[in-house]
């Protein structure tokens, strides 16, 4: 990725010409807590191979994390389940919505990948046959703090709850996938652990931190197979920004995936782990103006896997 300065220089120049941006995108809101979040913030943090990490902005400052942890339940269901997951999940990326019930049905109750609600739903699920909600995400958070070594992070029960009260269409995700058999557990079981985990918070250098096991940096230990790291990140590049994935993939060019809260993990397979939070959405639901960030940075740094110069 090049040197600390030169790396310092490309973030302070990136968040001067995100700061200057009129259109910022609209948060998520139909997720009441997420909805009045300034769009004014913005932080960007990369955490290189060798454990350095240089962050610029708001870096400090937690925000929910929202689908980024579809990554982490993933990693864990893969570690679990290995390849017997995929009975359960496709590996296609998704033309719908990220919460398509109609995704679901035209694929009678298989959802399309892990990153689509439906299939983090199904991922959840299959993490509660072996234990409660309160063990599960237990094991989700202790899973997150290890990979960031930091036990400062937390569950936002305030955002959980505001989700539940208005995830209409999560709840009819979930029903849809037990009609089909693809639950084992009861909606409610399921949906309140996924609204849960969705509901971490993290700051953008935490993130980064907790992402760096993906470029298959694993201090203190293997936390994953090197073959289910290259499940996540190939699912991370067709499928980590729902259906703006080819958009992402033609201005980045690295495994990713956003969140609702506004945030993207991307991933710099054996180099680093790069992470921006820029409050305000696209049309597809994707971090509007971190889009357009990790596009100069990638330009800059030279880090989109499809460049030939
Ligand atoms: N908790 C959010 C939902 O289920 C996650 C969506 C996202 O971050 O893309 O709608």
């Amino acid at each position: 990725m090049g040197d600390k300065s030169r790396i310092e220089a490309i973030l302070g120049k990136i968040l001067e010409a995100v700061g200057q941006a009129d259109d910022r995108g609209r948060p998520a809101d139909y997720i009441e807590q997420l909805a009045y979040v300034d769009t004014r913030y913005c932080a960007l943090s990369v955490c290189v191979a060798n454990g350095s990490q240089i962050s610029a902005g708001d870096h400090a400052t937690p925000f929910s994390i929202q689908s980024i942890s579809k990554v982490f339940t993933l990693a864990i269901a893969l570690g679990r389940h290995g390849n017997q997951l995929w009975h359960r999940v496709g590996r296609e990326p998704s033309n719908y919505v990220f919460n398509s019930a109609q995704a679901l049905e035209t694929r009678a109750g298989i959802p399309a990948n892990p990153f689509v609600n439906s299939g983090a739903i199904v991922v959840t699920d299959s993490l509660l046959v072996s234990g409660s909600p309160r063990e599960t995400l237990a094991e989700i958070l202790h899973f997150v703090r290890y990979a960031a070594s930091d036990d400062d992070i937390f569950i936002d029960g305030a955002v959980a709850a505001s989700e539940k009260r208005t995830g209409h269409k999560n709840f009819s995700l979930a029903h849809l996938l037990r009609a089909y058999g693809n639950l084992t557990q009861e909606c409610d079981e399921t949906l309140g652990t996924y609204f849960h985990h969705c509901a971490i918070a993290m700051t953008c250098a935490q993130l980064a931190r907790s992402g760096r096991f993906l470029a298959g940096v694993q201090p203190g230990g293997t936390v994953i197979a090197p073959t289910h790291l290259r499940s996540i990140n190939a699912l991370m590049s067709t499928c980590g920004h729902y259906n703006g994935s080819g958009e992402f993939a033609f201005r980045v060019g690295i495994p990713a995936k956003s969140g609702v809260g506004s945030s993207i993990l991307a991933i710099v397979p054996r180099r680093a782990s790069i992470t921006v939070w820029s409050p305000g959405l696209d049309d597809y639901g994707n971090s509007k103006l971190g889009l357009a960030a990790l596009e100069m940075l990638s330009e800059r740094a030279k880090l989109s896997m499809f460049a030939v110069d």
